[in-house]
C-alpha cells in the first residue's frame, strides 16, 4: 500500500534550508525545527521529494539530511535593530548556502527556514528558486531592507505565518501568509486536565516570552505553572523566580515533542505572555491538539490562533488581571473543540497544501521568465 496520500499535486523535488542557530533536535532553533520537520511529513505525505540541509548533529528527518559543519550563527532576537550582519569564522550558514548552491539542480525549488541575510542576499544568484518561509517579526534594519530587496527584484517569495507578524514590516503586503503546522498523528486528545489542573507555560526561558507575568498569574491564583523549554537565559530564570517568590513555578526541562504533547494534555490551559510579537506559536496550536485551550495576551500569532471563547481566551495584553480571570472561565472550553481546529486548520496537510501553492506559482512564474 502507498504511504502517500492520493492528491492532485504535481510532485516536486524540494530542499529546505534548515536554521544556522543550532542543529535540529537541539531546541537553540524553537519553533523553526518544529516547523521544519512538520513540513517534510506533510510534504512526503502528499508525495513530494524532500530533502533538508542542516547543521551538523541534526536529527535524520525525511528522504536526506546534508549535514554541514561550522560555526553556528547568534540568534537574531538577540541583536539591536541597528546591527550589523554578524558572520563568524568557519560560519556553518556560509556552508550550507554553498552546499545548497552546489546541489540545487537537482531540485525544483528551496525553501528557506533561516532568519538571515545571506540567504535573502543569494536569492536573485541561484538558478533555481529561492522562498524564504520567514520565521520572526522585523528585528533589523539589514534584514527589513534584504527582505524588500527580494520582494522587488522576484516578487512573490517571502511568506510569514501570521498577519501580525507581517504588519511588524514596513510592506506588509509582500508576505504571503501561510500559517503552520503540526503532525496532528503525534498528539493525543486529552479530554479532561489532571488532578492538580496546573496551567502550563511552554516555550524558550528567555525575556521575550514574558515568562514574569506567567509567574504573577500563578502567584496571584495560586496555580501552579508546569514550564517546558529550552533554558536559553539561566539569569532571567533566576530573576523571574527571586522577583516572585510566591508564583508556584514547575519547570519540567526540555523535551521531545512527543512526550512534551503528552505532558501538556495534563494541563487545564496553556498560557501565553508574549512581550514581542510572537510570528505564530507552535506551542498554542501544539496544546490545543491536545485538547488544552491557550490564555493569551492580543499580541502576535497566538491572538490569530485562538477563536476568544471557543479555543481558549484572548486578553489585553500586558493585563495580568486579564489573564486571572480567563483562569475562572476555562471550564467553558470544549477541550475537543480546540483539537478539531487544529485538524482542520494547522495539520501538516492543510500547511503542505498552503505551502505547495506557494511553491507552484513561484515555480511557474520562473519557468515563464526562462521560456520567455
Ligand atoms: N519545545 C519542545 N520541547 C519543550 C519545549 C518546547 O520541543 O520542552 C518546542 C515546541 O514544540 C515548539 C518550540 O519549542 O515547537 C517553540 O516554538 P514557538 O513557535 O512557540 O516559539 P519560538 O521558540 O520559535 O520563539
Amino acid at each position: 500500500m502507498s504511504r502517500w496520500v492520493e492528491l492532485d499535486v504535481t510532485p516536486r523535488r524540494i530542499l529546505l534550508a534548515s536554521t544556522p542557530v543550532g542543529p535540529l533536535g537541539s531546541g537553540i532553533g524553537g519553533g523553526v525545527e518544529l516547523t521544519l520537520h512538520n513540513l517534510v511529513y506533510g510534504l512526503g505525505l502528499q508525495g513530494h521529494h524532500v530533502e533538508v540541509v542542516a547543521p551538523a548533529g541534526s536529527l535524520h528527518v525525511g528522504e536526506r539530511v546534508h549535514q554541514v559543519k561550522g560555526a553556528l550563527q547568534v540568534s537574531s532576537q538577540t541583536q539591536a535593530r541597528d546591527a550589523p550582519i554578524e558572520m563568524p569564522s568557519g560560519s556553518v550558514l556560509a556552508a550550507m548556502w554553498s552546499t545548497v548552491s552546489d546541489i540545487q539542480d537537482q531540485f525544483d525549488a528551496v525553501i528557506n527556514l533561516a532568519y538571515d541575510w545571506l540567504p535573502l542576499y543569494l536569492t536573485p544568484f541561484m538558478r533555481v528558486p529561492v522562498l524564504h518561509l520567514v520565521s520572526m517579526g522585523s528585528l533589523n534594519d539589514v534584514m527589513d531592507s534584504a527582505l524588500a530587496d527580494v520582494e522587488l527584484e522576484l516578487s512573490g517569495r517571502l511568506a510569514a505565518h501570521s498577519m501580525a507578524q507581517a504588519n511588524t514590516f514596513p510592506d506588509p503586503a509582500m508576505f504571503r501568509i501561510v500559517g503552520n503546522g503540526i503532525v496532528t498523528e503525534r498528539y493525543d486528545l486529552q479530554t479532561r486536565p489532571d488532578a492538580e489542573a496546573a496551567l502550563g507555560f511552554v516555550g524558550r526561558i528567555s525575556p521575550e516570552k514574558g515568562l514574569e507575568d506567567v509567574a504573577e498569574l500563578s502567584a496571584r491564583t495560586g496555580r501552579v505553572v508546569r514550564v517546558w523549554g529550552m533554558m536559553q537565559d539561566e539569569a532571567y530564570w533566576h530573576r523571574v523566580a527571586i522577583d516572585h517568590p510566591d508564583a508556584r513555578l514547575d519547570y519540567r526541562g526540555f523535551l521531545p515533542t512527543d512526550e512534551l504533547q503528552a505532558e501538556i494534555g495534563r494541563c487545564a490551559a496553556l498560557v501565553m505572555t508574549p512581550k514581542w510579537v510572537e510570528a505564530f506559536g507552535n506551542v498554542a496550536i501544539e496544546a490545543m491538539a491536545t485538547g488544552v485551550p491557550v490564555l493569551t495576551y492580543d499580541r502576535g500569532g497566538p491572538a490569530e490562533i485562538v477563536v476568544d471563547g471557543v479555543t481558549g481566551f484572548v486578553v489585553p495584553a500586558d493585563d495580568v488581571d486579564a489573564l486571572a480571570d480567563a483562569v475562572e472561565r476555562i471550564d467553558q472550553i470544549d477541550r475537543a473543540m480546540c483539537r478539531q481546529r487544529v485538524d482542520a486548520e494547522y495539520s501538516s496537510l492543510a500547511m503542505a497544501d498552503r505551502v505547495v501553492t506557494w511553491v507552484d506559482e513561484v515555480v511557474d512564474a520562473s519557468n515563464a521568465v526562462v521560456d520567455a
